[in-house]
């Protein structure tokens, strides 16, 4: 479904920020890209929606170099979501959550009823949380909107940026719980951007392992925790 082809990123300042990165992620796997910070899990992923392009190899989504497709209809594709889900302040959670139906051309009723689905799918409750603004918001809360809200287009691929990595940790593992059950059931293929080791087990079909720009280890939880 994606595969990295002996992929490399050098910015323009001279930092190679991944270099030969070859992997496979099937269709509705959850990988989880773990590592220390700084050692290319963002890179990775972003190559994949191209908002960064790689400066050697390729990256394939269903067989296509991404390189070839424009970037707003792959990115209707593939739903992204970061650690500051960043909302329009100014709109409600369910207007917020209707905007990608609506620019894909709903009615504003389709549109609202589609996100009032999603927003109960992601644990929140169209009638009360629906009507409030991005303010009124925890941030375990907010972040389950930008889930939401990725997911509005129906895209089979989801990528995600340290999404549960601002809450505090209680929430973080509900987030984490709820996730897990969301995707046992969406089977979308997920990439999933984390330094934290725990959650990286918690929620990987497999654990791609980074270290310094160069992929260390790809295999599943329980392997790469009996490696010693
Ligand atoms: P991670 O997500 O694992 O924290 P990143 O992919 O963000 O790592 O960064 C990998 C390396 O590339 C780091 O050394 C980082 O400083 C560098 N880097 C990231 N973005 C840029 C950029 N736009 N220009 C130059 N260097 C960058
Ligand atoms: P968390 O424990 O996730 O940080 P908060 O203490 O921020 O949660 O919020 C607890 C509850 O109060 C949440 O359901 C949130 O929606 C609600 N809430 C927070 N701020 C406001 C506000 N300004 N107006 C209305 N409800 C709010």
């Amino acid at each position: 479904m994606i595969r990295f082809e002996d992929v490399g990123k050098r910015y323009p300042d001279g930092t190679v920020a991944v270099d030969g990165l070859s992997m496979e992620i099937h269709e509705g796997e959850l990988v989880t890209l773990v590592g220390p910070s700084g050692c290319g899990k963002t890179t990775t992923m972003t190559m994949v929606n191209r908002l960064t392009e790689p400066t050697s190899g390729r990256v394939l989504l269903d067989g296509k170099d991404v390189a070839t497709q424009d970037p707003v209809r792959l990115r209707r594709r593939i739903g992204y979501v970061i650690q500051q889900v960043g909302l329009f302040p100014h709109r409600t959670v369910l207007d917020n959550t209707a905007t990608v139906p609506t620019l894909l051309g709903r009615t504003r009723r389709e549109a609202r009823s589609r996100a009032a689905e999603l927003l109960e799918l992601v644990g929140l409750d169209p009638a009360t949380h629906g009507e409030r603004y991005p303010h009124q918001l925890s941030g375990g809360e907010r972040q389950r909107v930008g889930v939401a809200r990725a997911l509005a287009a129906d895209p089979p691929v989801l990528l995600m940026d340290e999404p549960f990595g601002a809450v505090d940790p209680v929430v973080r593992e509900r987030l984490q719980g709820e996730f897990r059950r969301l995707q046992a059931r969406m089977r979308k293929t997920v990439l999933f951007v984390t330094h934290d080791i725990e959650e990286a087990v918690r929620l990987g079909d497999r654990m791609a392992v980074f270290a310094k720009g160069r992929l260390a280890q790809l295999d599943t939880p329980a392997r790469v925790l009996g490696d010693p």
